[in-house]
């Protein structure tokens, strides 16, 4: 059943629901090497949504008219699962779906070096087993680090994070509740490149002065930088286990 919008979106106590300051981050749980028959996987778990992203290659390119001479290509499949939102959704991938596995690729992109496989593909299929808000940034987190975990090079990883206004104030993180809160809201997708200090993607839903805009692009970068740092430590938790267990 999908679940009623309540009817304030802050508490007396001015937090969120859920009890977060403005600036505070879902909970966030992250495995690498979840998926026995990827080349690469991981699964992101952040607040609510249950996100897996196995990724393949570089491998030969089907359909093959796809392959290009030149340069590899990075191929990416998110998809809802019928049972991961309250209403049940259809198993057809809809126009939000193939939109989404676009701007996942193109966030993606930028830290790879495709020009080192010509006629080739490296794929990544992602499944959201739980929505709650925030999958295409949580599905950015966990397709990077199951690119990470395929052991090609990369210049970087990728962290994704969304960041909104809600009754003219800056949030960070919505909730699902949060993103479909239509007063004075806006919704804000961002996803980086933590070290090398470069934005692969940035949506912006709803309208938002400069001032708003400065603010929410900083509480989105402070709240990156927290998930990046979580997401080496869970490449480095899978890399020492695997010489240990050597
Ligand atoms: N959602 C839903 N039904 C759908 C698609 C999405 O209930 O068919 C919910 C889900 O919780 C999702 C949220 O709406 O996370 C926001 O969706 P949006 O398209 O803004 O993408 P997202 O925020 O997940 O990147």
């Amino acid at each position: 059943m999908p679940e009623k919008l309540p009817e304030k979106i802050f508490r007396e106590d001015g937090l969120r629901l859920d009890g977060r300051t403005p600036d505070q981050l879902r909970d966030l749980r992250i495995e690498i090497g979840v998926l026995k028959t990827a080349d690469g996987s991981a699964m992101v778990c952040h607040g609510k949504n249950r996100i897996i992203a196995g990724a393949y290659g570089p491998r030969e390119v089907h359909p093959r008219h796809l392959a290009q001479s030149d340069t590899g290509i990075l191929q990416v499949q998110y998809r809802m699962s019928t049972f991961s939102v309250g209403e049940r959704k259809s198993p057809a991938p809809g126009r939000r779906e193939k939109e989404i596995s676009m701007v996942v690729q193109r966030a993606l992109e930028p830290v790879l070096f495709l020009e080192q496989y010509p006629n080739s593909t490296i794929d990544i299929f992602i499944q959201v087993m739980t929505a709650d808000g925030g999958t295409r940034c949580a599905s950015i987190t966990a397709a990077a680090l199951a690119l990470a975990d395929m052991g090609i090079p990369m210049r970087d990883l990728v962290t994704g994070v969304a960041v909104g206004k809600i009754n003219g104030k800056p949030i960070l993180d919505l909730s699902d509740k949060e993103d479909k809160w239509e007063e004075g809201a806006a919704d804000m997708p961002v996803a980086v490149m933590m070290n090398e200090k470069k934005i692969t993607l940035l949506q912006l839903d709803g309208q938002v002065s400069m001032e708003e805009y400065e603010q929410m692009l900083n509480m989105a970068l402070e709240g990156a930088k927290k998930i990046y740092e979580m997401q080496k430590e869970a490449l480095r938790k899978k890399y020492n286990s695997e010489l240990v267990g050597r």
